[in-house]
């Protein structure tokens, strides 16, 4: 048989966390295991290593929680596993992986699937949020931290969620000035997620770290605060910043102008569900865990049973979650082969990480004002050059559901499918809660690859 197809007792979506204490484990225990991952090493989001012969972050210091990720990725670079890398997966379905591997179209047949693809940032449309200079936070990070690149002097940090300390710690140790650092969250609302904190120890000892890191660069957070639009000639040269009320909605009388040249923006993760969606999982609506999250039962399993999931894709978590979970679904797999259970330990770990991780997230769940900062010519698509003035008359000629709002004006019908207006296009549209969002409608290629790995894919038989 050609080297375009491989055979593995189980395919694994994600060399992060969650894809990594899956496969390692299930390695372990003799199962031929083969992980595809579209980046060029192991280490997923949190702990992305640089391109081999890059020194990237180097100086930059790393919070504790790093150590476990050291760690994982030793284990996982020794155990008996198939890991490919450069995988991109455009298509599936149970039992198969189509993806792009050095401009070839290959597959990957296996008799289970655990996915674990992570997330991606959330974009909040506003004034000049696609101006040159204005990146998300997480885009920042992995500029900083993953390739070694100062993006500017003086830059801007803006959003919610527990993603801005690591942007802004990391652009510190950069040597980049953070000239202000905005969390939308009240600190009342942020408040809420101490229990999340302080009853989980790494967490408490992650949370002193970021403290002890800004502190010793005299930087802080500005709770309450956001980004209200980005000025330049061509590029980014200024933010107009302002606070925002318990639903992140602008404060009228506060807004003030800072002389920046990068920003970084991002309102938190939202689920990458699209591969689960397409193998027949079902997903649900969490806010506290960024959107749409995939549905699983307590071993990790989808309503496809031979498909588990791990980590961001059933819910924004961080990479403890992730890792649990990847841990949970080697158990529960070991355990059909076996006829027994998944272990009780590895579930009650999986469940204590997720229970202290929803406490935490829930103080920053999006706040449906933000997306009061777009104006009617404001780009919400930008795929497509779509204004959110264009979206709104879709909605009224066309109805207000996501699949009327895309067919009426083409918004999220781009390269990016609708990953970065998706989650707030609706909202934006009909002037609706975020919380009555539809579901995202999955189309192949799932992620964008040539048009001639679709045409010579590999037969499915
Ligand atoms: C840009 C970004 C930066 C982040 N930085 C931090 C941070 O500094 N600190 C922190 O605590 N959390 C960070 N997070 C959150 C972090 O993603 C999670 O906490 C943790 O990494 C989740 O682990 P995971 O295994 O679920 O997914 P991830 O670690 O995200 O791993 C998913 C892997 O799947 C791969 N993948 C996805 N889709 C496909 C596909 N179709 N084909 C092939 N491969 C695919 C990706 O390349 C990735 O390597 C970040 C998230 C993002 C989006």
């Amino acid at each position: 048989m050609s080297d375009l197809v491989i055979d593995a007792d189980v395919g694994v979506v994600g060399a992060g966390p969650g894809g990594m204490a899956a496969a390692t484990r299930l390695a372990a225990a003799g199962l031929s295991v083969a992980v595809l991952d579209e980046a060029p090493r192991a280490g997923g989001q949190i702990y992305r290593q640089p391109p081999v012969g890059a020194s990237a972050s180097v100086g930059i210091p790393e919070p504790p929680s790093h150590d476990q990720g050291h760690a994982l990725i030793h284990e996982f670079e020794r155990a008996r596993l198939l890991s490919v890398h450069g995988a991109t997966v455009w298509d599936a379905r149970p039992g198969r992986l189509w993806f792009e591997h050095e401009g070839r179209s290959r597959l990957l047949r296996c008799e289970r699937i655990v996915l674990s693809p992570g997330a991606y940032d959330r974009c909040i449309p506003f004034p000049g949020w696609t101006l040159p200079g204005v990146v998300t936070a997480g885009a920042l990070q992995v500029m900083v931290r993953g390739f070694g690149v100062v993006p500017g002097q003086r830059a801007l940090v803006a959003g919610s969620g527990p993603l801005l300390l690591p942007t802004v710690t990391a652009l510190l140790g950069a040597g980049v000035e953070v000239v202000a650092a905005l969390e939308a969250s009240s600190r009342w609302r942020a408040l809420r997620a101490a229990p999340g904190v302080i009853g989980n120890a790494a967490r408490r000892r992650e949370a002193v770290w970021y403290m002890k890191q800004l502190w010793r660069h005299g930087a802080r957070l500005q709770w309450g605060w956001t980004v209200f639009a980005c000025e330049g000639d061509g590029r980014v040269q200024r933010a107009i910043i302002g606070k925002v009320d318990a639903d992140g909605r602008p404060r009228r009388g506060t807004a003030r102008t800072i002389e920046v040249d990068v920003v970084g923006a991002g309102f938190g993760l939202v689920p990458s569900i699209e591969l689960g969606l397409r193998l027949g999982a079902r997903s649900r609506y969490r806010p506290e865990r960024g959107g749409y999250c995939l549905v699983v039962d307590e071993e990790q399993r989808t309503a496809e049973p031979t498909v588990f999931a791990a980590g961001e894709i059933c819910g924004v978590g961080g990479a403890e979650v992730a890792a649990a979970e990847g841990a949970v679904c080697a158990s529960a797999i070991l355990g059909e082969l076996d006829g027994r259970a998944a272990a009780p330990e590895v579930l009650r770990a999986a469940r204590a990480e997720r229970r202290a991780a929803d406490t935490m997230l829930r103080a920053f769940a999006p706040l449906p004002g933000l997306n009061e900062l777009a104006r009617p010519d404001t780009l919400v698509c930008r795929c497509e050059d779509v204004t959110r003035k264009q979206a709104q008359q879709a909605a009224e000629v066309h109805g207000d559901s996501m699949r009327a709002i895309k067919m009426g004006c083409r918004a999220g019908m781009g390269p990016c499918q609708a990953r970065i207006c998706g989650p707030s296009l609706q909202a934006m549209a009909t002037g609706q809660n975020a919380r009555v969002m539809d579901r995202p409608v999955v189309q192949v290629p799932l992620k964008a690859v040539r048009a001639d790995t679709i045409r010579n894919a590999p037969e499915a038989c």
